[in-house]
């Protein structure tokens, strides 16, 4: 996965670091030193398509908040109480329903040069007596940085010298090579997000086949790490259980169940404002042009039969081939739980209590 980044807007704050002055040396592309990233954010948003723009432009900053934070879980749904490691921001693929071009003012490629202090942050959870579930691939792919940065291969590192908690890199590239031979001690989880062929070639710009996801997990468990999917955003078209039914197939002809800590499943469902933007960015796109209704989150969803009878059928293919193989909702309520999988999160000690149980059983972690 190459970034294209056609400038380098350098934060004066970091300027001297060395790491920022060997990413420069990489991209090799006109670089600007700024005083204040304000500038930097009104020029992007005054392009005509500040979504694209902020694809090709890169911000080398500090961050000036906290790395680690708690996933802003809402509480009308069931949230699995996971922390985001916010390595940096946005991303360099472009998919129609990708929240994140609405959620950032400006979006623009963001990464995080003060990496020191996240490794402090990092050293305090380790030395908790809590449990942790952290991932970098909340407000970015976790591995698009990976020719501009090491980022991951520091962080598999660093995660494998202790016992309280996972670090989960979600993709939707195939770029693992480089991770392959990195001693992972078994508490990194490398993680896809998957659709049908019909969704990743039509809604998913720049990402890697779905074959390629597969193959590059594949690699990855041969090397030993613990694997996870994410089987969301699930779009409804006329034909989708079909084609999901093929993904599951795909998947597991080269996946052993046992190699998978988690599946999670969720449906298309985006915040108000992102309508205009699919509309505007991806004219031939007709994700929204289905019937929603308002979540309680504020987010449209589909009508709740559509959601369960889409999960049910998928979950009735993953059941048959892979019956014990660990499964969630991503922001679903009891109800759902109940009618597609025969249970609530309550019965097993809360969500949060499934997925630190299933991360022992396949990670180095202490619970
Ligand atoms: S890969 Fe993920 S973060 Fe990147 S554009 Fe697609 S949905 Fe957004």
């Amino acid at each position: 996965m190459k970034l294209k980044i056609r400038k380098v807007y350098v934060d004066r704050e970091v300027a001297d670091f060395p790491e920022t002055m060997d990413i420069c040396r990489r991209i090799d592309r006109p670089v600007q030193y700024v005083e204040d990233t304000e500038s930097i954010f009104r020029y992007i948003n005054s392009n005509r398509d500040p979504q694209s723009a902020g694809k090709h432009s890169l911000l080398l900053t500090r961050n000036k908040g906290d790395f680690i934070r708690k996933c802003p879980g809402t509480t009308h749904y069931t949230c699995c109480n996971y922390h985001i490691l916010h390595i940096g921001s946005y991303c360099s693929m472009d998919c129609a329903y990708c929240i994140l071009q609405a959620y950032f003012h400006p979006p623009l490629l963001t990464f995080f040069m003060n990496q020191k202090e996240m490794e402090k942050e990092l050293n305090v959870l380790f030395s908790s007596r809590n449990v942790y579930r952290l991932g970098t691939g909340e407000f970015t792919d976790s591995l698009i940085w990976e020719d501009i940065s090491p980022v991951a291969a520091r962080l598999i590192r660093l995660f494998a010298g202790q016992e309280r908690a996972v670090l989960e890199l979600k993709t939707k590239t195939a770029s693992v090579n480089h991770l392959l031979g990195v001693d992972h001690g078994g508490n990194t989880i490398m993680s896809w997000s998957l659709n049908t062929e019909t969704i990743i070639k039509e809604q998913e710009r720049g990402t890697a086949s779905l074959d390629d996801r597969i193959t590059a997990a594949a690699d990855c468990c041969t090397h030993g790490y613990p694997v996870a999917f994410h089987f969301d955003p699930m779009i409804w078209y006329q034909g989708c259980e079909k084609e999901y039914s093929h993904v599951v197939e795909k998947l597991f002809s080269r996946i052993l169940p046992s190699d998978i800590v988690w599946i999670s499943l969720g449906s298309f469902r985006f915040m108000p404002q992102l309508h205009e933007i699919i509309e505007k960015r991806f004219p031939r796109s007709h994700i929204v042009h289905g019937e929603f209704i308002r979540g309680l989150d504020g987010k449209m969803r589909y009508f709740k039969p559509l959601r369960i009878s889409l999960y049910r059928s998928i979950v009735k293919k993953i059941r048959k081939i892979a019956p014990n193989v660990t499964l969630y909702f991503c922001m679903e309520d009891d109800e759902v739980w109940n009618k597609v999988l025969g249970y609530t999160p309550s019965a097993y000690g809360g969500l949060s209590n499934i997925l630190d149980v299933s991360a022992a059983a396949h990670c180095n972690l202490s619970i």
